[in-house]
Protein backbone atom coordinates (compact mmCIF):
# COMPACT_ATOMS: atom_id res chain seq x y z
CA UNK A 1 0.00 0.00 0.00
CA UNK A 2 1.37 3.59 -1.02
CA UNK A 3 1.02 6.28 1.77
CA UNK A 4 -1.27 9.08 0.68
CA UNK A 5 0.39 12.43 0.41
CA UNK A 6 0.07 14.73 2.73
CA UNK A 7 -2.31 17.38 2.68
CA UNK A 8 -1.14 20.57 1.04
CA UNK A 9 -0.55 23.50 3.25
CA UNK A 10 -3.42 25.33 2.86
CA UNK A 11 -2.11 29.61 1.78
CA UNK A 12 -1.76 31.81 5.01
CA UNK A 13 -4.10 35.02 4.59
CA UNK A 14 -1.50 37.29 3.79
CA UNK A 15 -0.63 35.15 0.56
CA UNK A 16 -4.37 34.77 -0.50
CA UNK A 17 -5.94 37.47 -2.69
CA UNK A 18 -9.36 39.05 -1.53
CA UNK A 19 -11.23 37.05 -3.56
CA UNK A 20 -9.77 33.92 -2.33
CA UNK A 21 -10.55 34.65 1.09
CA UNK A 22 -13.94 35.58 0.51
CA UNK A 23 -14.28 32.17 -0.94
CA UNK A 24 -12.77 30.77 1.84
CA UNK A 25 -15.37 32.41 3.83
CA UNK A 26 -18.59 31.35 1.40
CA UNK A 27 -17.59 27.60 2.63
CA UNK A 28 -17.70 28.32 6.30
CA UNK A 29 -21.01 30.02 5.45
CA UNK A 30 -19.85 33.53 6.63
CA UNK A 31 -20.51 36.63 4.60
CA UNK A 32 -17.92 38.47 2.47
CA UNK A 33 -18.04 41.72 5.06
CA UNK A 34 -16.10 39.25 7.27
CA UNK A 35 -13.25 39.10 5.19
CA UNK A 36 -12.93 43.48 5.47
CA UNK A 37 -13.37 42.70 8.72
CA UNK A 38 -10.32 40.41 9.50
CA UNK A 39 -8.43 42.65 6.48
CA UNK A 40 -9.01 45.97 8.72
CA UNK A 41 -8.00 44.57 11.90
CA UNK A 42 -4.66 42.76 10.42
CA UNK A 43 -3.55 46.03 9.14
CA UNK A 44 -5.18 48.34 11.58
CA UNK A 45 -3.91 47.22 14.84
CA UNK A 46 -1.41 44.64 14.26
CA UNK A 47 -1.74 40.91 15.75
CA UNK A 48 0.85 38.12 16.24
CA UNK A 49 -2.27 35.60 15.28
CA UNK A 50 -5.78 34.64 15.20
CA UNK A 51 -6.07 35.00 19.11
CA UNK A 52 -5.65 38.70 18.50
CA UNK A 53 -8.35 39.15 15.41
CA UNK A 54 -11.46 40.07 18.51
CA UNK A 55 -13.68 41.26 16.19
CA UNK A 56 -14.07 37.80 14.90
CA UNK A 57 -16.22 34.80 16.69
CA UNK A 58 -13.68 32.41 18.90
CA UNK A 59 -15.27 29.50 16.57
CA UNK A 60 -15.10 31.44 12.90
CA UNK A 61 -10.59 32.21 14.08
CA UNK A 62 -10.41 28.50 14.77
CA UNK A 63 -12.16 27.64 11.73
CA UNK A 64 -9.82 30.13 9.88
CA UNK A 65 -6.62 28.91 11.42
CA UNK A 66 -7.47 25.10 10.11
CA UNK A 67 -8.12 26.85 6.37
CA UNK A 68 -6.13 30.01 6.19
CA UNK A 69 -3.80 30.83 8.64
CA UNK A 70 -2.89 33.91 9.09
CA UNK A 71 1.03 34.38 8.56
CA UNK A 72 3.35 31.69 7.25
CA UNK A 73 6.46 32.90 8.83
CA UNK A 74 7.46 31.11 11.90
CA UNK A 75 9.14 33.58 14.75
CA UNK A 76 12.74 31.78 15.65
CA UNK A 77 14.57 33.73 17.41
CA UNK A 78 15.02 37.59 18.72
CA UNK A 79 17.39 39.79 19.95
CA UNK A 80 16.79 43.01 21.94
CA UNK A 81 19.01 46.25 21.72
CA UNK A 82 18.44 49.54 23.51
CA UNK A 83 17.80 50.63 20.44
CA UNK A 84 16.81 48.36 17.78
CA UNK A 85 14.99 44.58 18.16
CA UNK A 86 16.02 42.18 15.52
CA UNK A 87 13.65 39.27 14.50
CA UNK A 88 14.35 36.22 12.76
CA UNK A 89 11.98 34.30 10.99
CA UNK A 90 11.61 30.66 9.64
CA UNK A 91 9.93 30.60 6.58
CA UNK A 92 8.02 27.65 5.16
CA UNK A 93 10.95 26.27 3.62
CA UNK A 94 13.25 26.76 6.14
CA UNK A 95 14.65 29.62 5.11
CA UNK A 96 15.77 32.10 7.26
CA UNK A 97 14.89 35.67 7.42
CA UNK A 98 15.65 38.70 9.20
CA UNK A 99 13.88 41.54 10.01
CA UNK A 100 14.95 44.58 12.12
CA UNK A 101 12.56 47.35 14.13
CA UNK A 102 14.68 50.19 15.01
CA UNK A 103 13.91 53.33 17.23
CA UNK A 104 15.37 56.85 17.19
CA UNK A 105 13.07 59.30 18.76
CA UNK A 106 9.68 59.74 17.51
CA UNK A 107 10.03 57.33 15.37
CA UNK A 108 10.35 53.35 15.05
CA UNK A 109 11.22 51.86 11.82
CA UNK A 110 10.55 48.21 10.12
CA UNK A 111 13.80 47.26 8.39
CA UNK A 112 13.17 44.69 5.61
CA UNK A 113 14.74 41.95 3.90
CA UNK A 114 13.48 41.10 0.06
CA UNK A 115 15.73 38.32 -0.29
CA UNK A 116 17.00 35.49 1.11
CA UNK A 117 20.87 36.04 0.94
CA UNK A 118 21.79 38.38 -1.85
CA UNK A 119 23.58 37.67 -5.43
CA UNK A 120 25.47 41.09 -5.25
CA UNK A 121 28.31 39.27 -3.25
CA UNK A 122 29.31 42.79 -1.45
CA UNK A 123 32.68 41.99 0.23
CA UNK A 124 31.95 43.59 4.08
CA UNK A 125 28.05 42.19 4.06
CA UNK A 126 27.14 39.28 6.19
CA UNK A 127 24.21 38.54 3.85
CA UNK A 128 26.86 38.92 0.90
CA UNK A 129 28.96 36.54 1.83
CA UNK A 130 26.11 33.94 2.25
CA UNK A 131 25.47 33.88 -1.03
CA UNK A 132 21.43 34.08 -2.83
CA UNK A 133 19.00 31.49 -2.37
CA UNK A 134 16.10 32.46 -3.39
CA UNK A 135 13.61 35.89 -3.50
CA UNK A 136 11.23 36.44 -1.17
CA UNK A 137 7.24 36.36 -2.12
CA UNK A 138 5.43 39.90 -1.72
CA UNK A 139 3.30 38.32 1.53
CA UNK A 140 6.24 37.53 3.26
CA UNK A 141 7.87 40.91 3.03
CA UNK A 142 4.56 42.40 4.24
CA UNK A 143 4.46 39.68 6.92
CA UNK A 144 7.89 40.86 8.48
CA UNK A 145 6.52 44.50 8.92
CA UNK A 146 3.14 43.02 10.46
CA UNK A 147 4.29 40.48 12.42
CA UNK A 148 6.98 42.69 14.48
CA UNK A 149 4.05 45.05 15.03
CA UNK A 150 2.10 42.25 16.13
CA UNK A 151 4.61 40.41 18.41
CA UNK A 152 5.78 43.94 19.84
CA UNK A 153 2.95 45.90 20.08
CA UNK A 154 4.63 48.61 18.24
CA UNK A 155 3.59 50.07 15.55
CA UNK A 156 6.33 51.28 13.24
CA UNK A 157 5.51 54.46 11.08
CA UNK A 158 8.59 54.04 8.35
CA UNK A 159 9.89 51.37 6.68
CA UNK A 160 13.37 50.59 4.78
CA UNK A 161 14.60 47.92 2.81
CA UNK A 162 17.85 47.94 4.04
CA UNK A 163 17.78 44.04 5.31
CA UNK A 164 19.26 41.13 3.77
CA UNK A 165 18.72 41.08 -0.20
CA UNK A 166 18.76 43.70 -2.87
CA UNK A 167 15.16 44.96 -3.32
CA UNK A 168 15.67 46.04 -7.00
CA UNK A 169 16.59 42.52 -7.55
CA UNK A 170 13.76 41.09 -6.78
CA UNK A 171 11.38 44.26 -7.98
CA UNK A 172 8.45 43.14 -9.03
CA UNK A 173 7.51 41.46 -5.32
CA UNK A 174 8.83 43.80 -3.89
CA UNK A 175 6.54 46.60 -5.47
CA UNK A 176 3.77 44.18 -5.03
CA UNK A 177 4.72 44.12 -1.26
CA UNK A 178 5.28 48.03 -1.53
CA UNK A 179 1.29 48.66 -2.80
CA UNK A 180 0.27 46.44 0.17
CA UNK A 181 2.53 48.44 2.63
CA UNK A 182 1.11 51.48 1.35
CA UNK A 183 -2.81 51.31 0.55
CA UNK A 184 -4.98 52.26 3.33
CA UNK A 185 -7.07 49.65 4.96
CA UNK A 186 -8.59 47.62 4.49
CA UNK A 187 -6.17 46.65 1.62
CA UNK A 188 -3.02 47.25 3.48
CA UNK A 189 -1.55 49.16 6.14
CA UNK A 190 -1.56 52.84 5.07
CA UNK A 191 2.10 53.85 4.97
CA UNK A 192 2.66 57.08 3.14
CA UNK A 193 5.26 55.88 0.00
CA UNK A 194 7.26 58.90 1.87
CA UNK A 195 7.97 57.03 4.65
CA UNK A 196 9.17 53.79 2.39
CA UNK A 197 13.01 53.98 1.53
CA UNK A 198 14.23 51.18 -1.13
CA UNK A 199 17.98 50.98 -0.59
CA UNK A 200 19.84 49.41 -3.63
CA UNK A 201 23.12 48.51 -4.91
CA UNK A 202 22.68 50.15 -7.88
CA UNK A 203 20.86 47.79 -10.38
CA UNK A 204 20.47 50.20 -13.40
CA UNK A 205 17.35 49.18 -15.05
CA UNK A 206 15.60 48.72 -11.76
CA UNK A 207 16.34 52.51 -10.80
CA UNK A 208 14.93 53.84 -14.16
CA UNK A 209 11.37 51.53 -13.65
CA UNK A 210 11.06 53.03 -10.27
CA UNK A 211 11.39 56.18 -11.33
CA UNK A 212 8.51 55.70 -13.54
CA UNK A 213 6.21 54.25 -10.87
CA UNK A 214 2.92 56.43 -9.41
CA UNK A 215 4.59 56.81 -6.24
CA UNK A 216 6.56 58.80 -3.94
CA UNK A 217 9.20 56.46 -2.98
CA UNK A 218 12.77 57.75 -1.17
CA UNK A 219 15.16 55.85 -2.96
CA UNK A 220 18.66 55.22 -1.25
CA UNK A 221 21.86 54.21 -3.15
CA UNK A 222 24.22 52.61 -1.56
CA UNK A 223 27.48 53.80 -3.27
CA UNK A 224 30.43 52.89 -1.51
CA UNK A 225 33.47 54.26 -3.58
CA UNK A 226 33.82 57.18 -5.70
CA UNK A 227 35.84 54.93 -8.40
CA UNK A 228 34.99 52.59 -10.59
CA UNK A 229 37.96 50.70 -9.40
CA UNK A 230 37.51 50.47 -5.85
CA UNK A 231 33.74 49.85 -6.21
CA UNK A 232 33.73 47.01 -8.04
CA UNK A 233 36.36 45.70 -5.37
CA UNK A 234 33.32 45.86 -2.86
CA UNK A 235 30.31 44.95 -4.74
CA UNK A 236 31.77 42.85 -7.33
CA UNK A 237 27.91 42.83 -8.99
CA UNK A 238 28.39 46.85 -9.93
CA UNK A 239 30.41 45.56 -12.73
CA UNK A 240 27.56 45.51 -14.25
CA UNK A 241 26.54 48.72 -13.21
CA UNK A 242 29.26 50.80 -13.19
CA UNK A 243 29.12 54.60 -11.75
CA UNK A 244 29.10 56.09 -14.93
CA UNK A 245 25.51 54.38 -15.45
CA UNK A 246 24.28 54.46 -12.21
CA UNK A 247 24.57 57.85 -11.61
CA UNK A 248 22.48 59.47 -15.09
CA UNK A 249 19.83 56.87 -13.41
CA UNK A 250 19.96 58.85 -10.40
CA UNK A 251 19.81 61.51 -11.98
CA UNK A 252 16.67 60.21 -13.97
CA UNK A 253 14.83 59.28 -11.29
CA UNK A 254 15.49 63.10 -9.61
CA UNK A 255 14.24 64.02 -12.46
CA UNK A 256 11.21 61.81 -13.27
CA UNK A 257 10.34 61.10 -9.62
CA UNK A 258 11.03 64.41 -8.54
CA UNK A 259 12.51 62.96 -5.16
CA UNK A 260 16.05 64.00 -3.59
CA UNK A 261 17.97 60.65 -3.09
CA UNK A 262 20.57 59.59 -0.42
CA UNK A 263 23.90 58.22 -1.54
CA UNK A 264 24.75 55.51 1.63
CA UNK A 265 28.77 55.28 1.94
CA UNK A 266 29.99 52.20 3.97
CA UNK A 267 32.88 53.53 5.84
CA UNK A 268 35.79 50.96 5.61
CA UNK A 269 39.26 51.92 7.19
CA UNK A 270 42.04 52.31 4.85
CA UNK A 271 39.56 51.30 2.01
CA UNK A 272 37.52 54.19 0.86
CA UNK A 273 37.73 56.55 3.79
CA UNK A 274 40.43 58.95 2.61
CA UNK A 275 39.55 62.71 2.41
CA UNK A 276 41.08 61.94 -1.18
CA UNK A 277 37.88 59.61 -1.92
CA UNK A 278 35.58 61.92 0.24
CA UNK A 279 36.93 65.15 -2.46
CA UNK A 280 35.91 62.62 -5.55
CA UNK A 281 32.72 61.65 -3.77
CA UNK A 282 32.02 65.56 -3.50
CA UNK A 283 32.35 66.38 -6.69
CA UNK A 284 30.52 63.19 -8.20
CA UNK A 285 27.63 64.20 -5.93
CA UNK A 286 28.14 67.95 -6.39
CA UNK A 287 24.88 68.66 -8.57
CA UNK A 288 22.35 66.46 -7.65
CA UNK A 289 19.46 66.91 -5.06
CA UNK A 290 20.97 64.29 -2.86
CA UNK A 291 21.99 63.40 0.78
CA UNK A 292 24.93 61.65 1.99
CA UNK A 293 24.61 58.69 4.89
CA UNK A 294 27.90 57.62 6.01
CA UNK A 295 27.89 54.02 7.84
CA UNK A 296 30.82 53.61 9.78
CA UNK A 297 31.64 49.45 8.93
CA UNK A 298 29.76 47.21 11.49
CA UNK A 299 32.47 44.36 11.97
CA UNK A 300 31.53 40.99 10.06
CA UNK A 301 33.41 37.87 10.99
CA UNK A 302 35.33 36.61 8.46
CA UNK A 303 35.76 39.76 7.05
CA UNK A 304 39.26 41.63 7.02
CA UNK A 305 37.84 45.11 7.60
CA UNK A 306 37.54 47.36 10.06
CA UNK A 307 35.80 50.67 11.10
CA UNK A 308 38.03 53.93 10.99
CA UNK A 309 38.38 56.41 13.97
CA UNK A 310 36.05 58.91 14.96
CA UNK A 311 39.07 61.76 13.39
CA UNK A 312 38.70 59.39 10.20
CA UNK A 313 34.96 59.41 9.70
CA UNK A 314 34.83 63.26 11.30
CA UNK A 315 37.72 64.40 8.70
CA UNK A 316 35.56 62.89 5.54
CA UNK A 317 32.08 64.49 6.52
CA UNK A 318 34.05 67.60 7.06
CA UNK A 319 34.82 67.53 3.18
CA UNK A 320 30.85 67.03 2.09
CA UNK A 321 30.35 69.20 4.47
CA UNK A 322 32.33 71.67 3.07
CA UNK A 323 30.96 70.90 -0.38
CA UNK A 324 27.74 71.73 1.32
CA UNK A 325 26.22 67.87 1.01
CA UNK A 326 23.74 67.12 3.48
CA UNK A 327 26.10 64.54 5.62
CA UNK A 328 24.79 62.23 8.16
CA UNK A 329 26.69 59.90 9.89
CA UNK A 330 24.72 56.95 10.81
CA UNK A 331 24.97 55.89 14.26
CA UNK A 332 25.29 52.14 14.59
CA UNK A 333 21.88 51.47 15.33
CA UNK A 334 21.19 47.91 16.85
CA UNK A 335 25.01 47.46 16.88
CA UNK A 336 24.18 45.47 20.21
CA UNK A 337 22.22 42.96 18.20
CA UNK A 338 24.37 42.68 15.78
CA UNK A 339 22.92 45.24 13.34
CA UNK A 340 24.45 44.76 9.95
CA UNK A 341 22.13 42.56 7.56
CA UNK A 342 22.44 38.98 7.73
CA UNK A 343 24.40 38.36 10.93
CA UNK A 344 21.70 36.75 13.13
CA UNK A 345 20.98 34.25 10.20
CA UNK A 346 24.57 33.61 9.63
CA UNK A 347 24.90 32.92 13.78
CA UNK A 348 22.33 30.38 13.56
CA UNK A 349 22.92 28.85 10.37
CA UNK A 350 26.75 28.91 9.90
CA UNK A 351 26.45 26.99 6.62
CA UNK A 352 24.17 29.65 4.89
N1 LIG B 1 21.03 45.50 -0.84
C1 LIG B 1 20.68 46.82 -0.50
C2 LIG B 1 19.93 46.96 0.79
C3 LIG B 1 20.35 46.12 1.95
S1 LIG B 1 21.88 46.54 2.73
C4 LIG B 1 21.91 47.70 -0.51
O1 LIG B 1 23.02 47.19 -0.51
O2 LIG B 1 21.75 48.92 -0.53
C5 LIG B 1 21.56 48.11 3.49
C6 LIG B 1 22.80 48.93 3.73
O3 LIG B 1 23.62 48.31 4.74
C7 LIG B 1 23.68 49.07 2.49
O4 LIG B 1 24.08 50.40 2.31
C8 LIG B 1 24.84 48.18 2.83
O5 LIG B 1 26.00 48.53 2.14
C9 LIG B 1 24.97 48.36 4.31
N2 LIG B 1 25.76 47.32 4.98
C10 LIG B 1 25.85 46.01 4.71
N3 LIG B 1 26.71 45.39 5.54
C11 LIG B 1 27.20 46.34 6.36
C12 LIG B 1 28.13 46.34 7.45
N4 LIG B 1 28.71 45.23 7.83
N5 LIG B 1 28.39 47.50 8.05
C13 LIG B 1 27.77 48.65 7.69
N6 LIG B 1 26.87 48.71 6.69
C14 LIG B 1 26.59 47.58 6.02
FE1 LIG C 1 23.39 42.46 -1.03
FE2 LIG C 1 23.14 44.94 -0.04
FE3 LIG C 1 24.60 43.05 1.26
FE4 LIG C 1 25.50 44.09 -1.02
S1 LIG C 1 25.15 45.19 0.92
S2 LIG C 1 25.47 41.91 -0.49
S3 LIG C 1 23.62 44.38 -2.17
S4 LIG C 1 22.40 43.01 0.90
Amino acid sequence: MTASPAPPVPKAATACSEAEMVEIFAKLREPAFRVTQLREFLYRKGVAGYDGVTNLSKTLRKQLAERMPLYELDAAGRQEGDDAAKWLWKARDGALIESVQIRVPGRLTSCLSSQVGCAMGCVFCATGLGGFERNLAAHEIVEQYLQMWGHSGEHSSHVVFMGMGEPLHNYDEVMQAIRTLNAPPPKGCGIGARRITISTVGIVPGILKLAGEQLQLELAVSLHAPDEETRARLIPASRRYPIREVMPAVREFCRKARRMVTFEYVLLAGINDSVAQARELAGLLQDLPCKANLIPFNPVAETPYERPSREAQDAFKAVLDAAQIPTTIRFSKGKSVAAACGQLRRERAPSA
